[in-house]
């Protein structure tokens, strides 16, 4: 809610982000369009930064949950969706456990992802993985190395997935062509 919407004007007054200026990247669509995809009410987030402080991939790296948070309710399309940091999430959901507000940061990464890639704005190892899964099944195939560990463990070789049943890869085939991302992976791994 704006500030402007306050009756009380001084109320209006003290609620005024002083610190935010509204750009040429600020489309309040944009915050809509990924609760609706993500399926959580982003814009109740009130930064304390639980989701940050309880992310792995955070600790590793430059990438900042209540940061992409702060900037989806300020409606930076732009900025959000080609900072190369929204695709270090891991989806672990630790954030979605802990946030106070009862939020799911992830599949608010998640819903920027899908916008993104309908855009065609995907990192290539990604689009390296969508090959794999095309022709395995699996974003990490089984090895021989996985085999060997696999039968030292009393497990058989290959687990209960396409790599022994890999009748149903062209299901999967069907699927990754269907919303075209076997196509987005040729194309743009195609332009090297
Ligand atoms: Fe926002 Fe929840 Fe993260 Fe806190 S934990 S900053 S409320 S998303
Ligand atoms: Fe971090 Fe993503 Fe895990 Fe949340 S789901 S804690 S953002 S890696």
């Amino acid at each position: 809610t704006s500030a402007k919407a306050y009756k009380d004007a001084a109320l209006a007054a003290r609620l005024t982000d002083r610190y935010y200026r509204p750009s040429q990247d600020s489309d309040p669509s944009f915050t809509a369009e990924v609760e609706k995809i993500g399926g959580t009410e982003a814009h109740i987030c009130f930064q304390c930064g639980t989701c940050t402080g309880s992310c792995p991939s955070g600790a590793r790296s430059s990438y900042r949950i209540r940061n992409f948070m702060r900037r989806v309710n300020l409606g930076m399309r732009d900025v959000c969706l080609n900072d190369p940091d929204l695709w270090l999430c891991t989806t672990c959901y630790t954030c979605s456990d802990r946030c106070p507000r009862d939020l799911i940061p992830t599949d608010v990464i998640m819903a920027m992802r899908n916008i993104a890639a309908r855009q065609g704005i995907v990192p290539k190892n990604f689009l390296a993985t969508v090959n794999f899964i095309y022709n395995t099944g699996h974003g990490v195939p089984n090895s021989d190395a996985n085999r060997a560990a696999r039968v030292k463990l009393g497990l058989e070789a290959e687990p209960e997935t396409t790599s022994k049943y890999p009748e149903y890869i062209p299901a999967i085939r069907k699927i990754l062509e269907a919303y075209g991302t076997k196509q987005l992976a040729d194309k743009v791994l195609a332009e090297g």
